[in-house]
């Protein structure tokens, strides 16, 4: 895990707001520092949690978002200090929805689409317009983007990608970029990039079908088909998790010292591999994705067992008839799907313009399942593993 510490002085609405905080241009690293007693303070104060997402006034106070921490040392003054975390480690997923519409953006909805980040790496799930200034005001890196899973061939999934790929080479991404989706993907891209040329990147694109499966940058994908009005896929994420080093089962086989270390970080090192340092592999972080579809069981069977699932819920239920017609779904059957597989949470999504406050008919969802979240632009959550010390 990597920390970086930041302070800044700032008024009280800056406070309130730590995307501008973490954004500001004279934001820097050192810059007015606290007292040294402040700073003590503060580390108590993140050391002692690691539930994000509170958010409360006051002496110490901590702001959290995704994988920061922003700390308030002196509400009272109403100058405050704030202490930046971020934590960008191998033990955790920071879980995005930059926006979270459906069909087309609105002025205060940007259109569907998911960013994790996992060891400092971007996967994006779809790329509606907009996209490239949806996840920047979420605060998340165009340029760690080194994969990109499309759902389908919908303009609101897939026609931001000309200008989130240019705005990505703006912001110097340089490594090869995989774009994965349903057969057809490398046309639907070439034809794009035919106004986004000259990229500084390399794209490798990647045909999915039903349960295809590959890994990358510890991101485990895996692609199952879903009940739309074109193919359309849905992704299911997981981020494994090896194994507690094994002291005596390390010696037991025989490995050199020299090599655990190596061993542990799931390297093969001349004859011997990770699992012969390693015990069982233990729990890892899973979530799913499905976008847009009707219901059907293989959201349930992927969801099982899932930290979040993220749907879409693009109608109220009095709209069935709609959703049926256009293969979408309501909040209730999404809630039915969540609450059929066993996950631990609901994130809805893909609402319909036609729904300016999804609100109205979000009890819908929490009647049948009460971990369902009604999502917004901008949601956000860390994944941690299990703790099991
Ligand atoms: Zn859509
Ligand atoms: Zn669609």
């Amino acid at each position: 895990m990597i920390c970086y510490v930041s302070c800044c002085v700032r008024n009280k609405s800056d406070y309130k707001n730590p995307q501008r905080v973490k954004g500001s241009p004279d934001f820097r690293r050192g810059v007015c520092r606290p007292p040294s007693g402040a700073v003590r303070h503060a580390f108590c104060a993140a050391a002692s949690t690691r539930t994000l997402g509170a958010q409360t006034d006051g002496e110490g106070a901590i702001l959290a978002q995704a994988g920061f921490l922003y700390i308030a040392l002196n509400a009272a003054s109403g100058i405050f200090f704030c202490i930046f975390i971020n934590k960008d480690g191998d033990d955790m997923l920071d879980i995005c929805l930059p926006g979270t519409g459906g069909t087309v953006p609105k002025l205060d909805r940007f259109l569907s689409c998911c960013y994790l980040r996992y060891n400092g790496i971007g996967l994006l799930i779809d790329c509606g317009e907009g996209t490239q200034l949806s996840v920047k005001k979420s605060g998340f890196s165009l340029a760690k983007i080194n994969i990109i899973l499309l759902t389908h061939f919908h303009a609101d999934h897939c026609s931001g990608l000309p200008g989130l790929l240019l705005s990505m080479g703006n912001e110097g991404h340089t490594e090869p970029l995989i774009i994965a989706g349903p057969p057809g993907v490398g046309e639907i891209v070439k034809s794009l990039t035919r106004i986004a040329q000259e990229l500084p990147f390399r794209i490798v694109t990647r045909e999915m079908t039903d349960f295809d499966y590959f890994e990358s940058f510890g991101y485990c994908i895996t692609a199952f088909e879903l009940k739309h009005s074109c193919q359309c896929l849905g992704y299911d994420i997981r981020i494994k998790r090896n194994g507690k080093f094994n002291v005596s089962k390390a010696k037991k086989n025989g490995v050199p010292m020299r090599y655990w270390n190596r061993l542990q970080k799931g390297e093969c090192v001349e004859e011997f591999t990770p699992d012969m340092v390693l015990g069982e592999p233990r729990r890892g972080i899973h979530v799913t994705f499905a976008t847009d579809t009707r219901p059907c069981d293989i959201i349930s069977t992927m969801a099982s067992d899932a930290d979040l699932l993220i749907c879409e819920g693009m109608f109220e239920h009095e709209k069935l008839a709609r959703a049926k017609e256009s293969f979408h779904m309501t909040m209730k059957e999404a809630a039915v799907l969540a609450k059929e597989s066993g996950c631990s949470e609901l994130w809805l999504t893909h609402y319909s313009p036609a729904l300016p406050d999804p609100s109205v008919c979000f009890n819908e969802a929490l009647e049948v399942f009460d971990k369902a979240v009604l999502s917004s632009d901008g949601q956000i959550k860390t994944i941690y593993f299990e703790n099991d010390d």
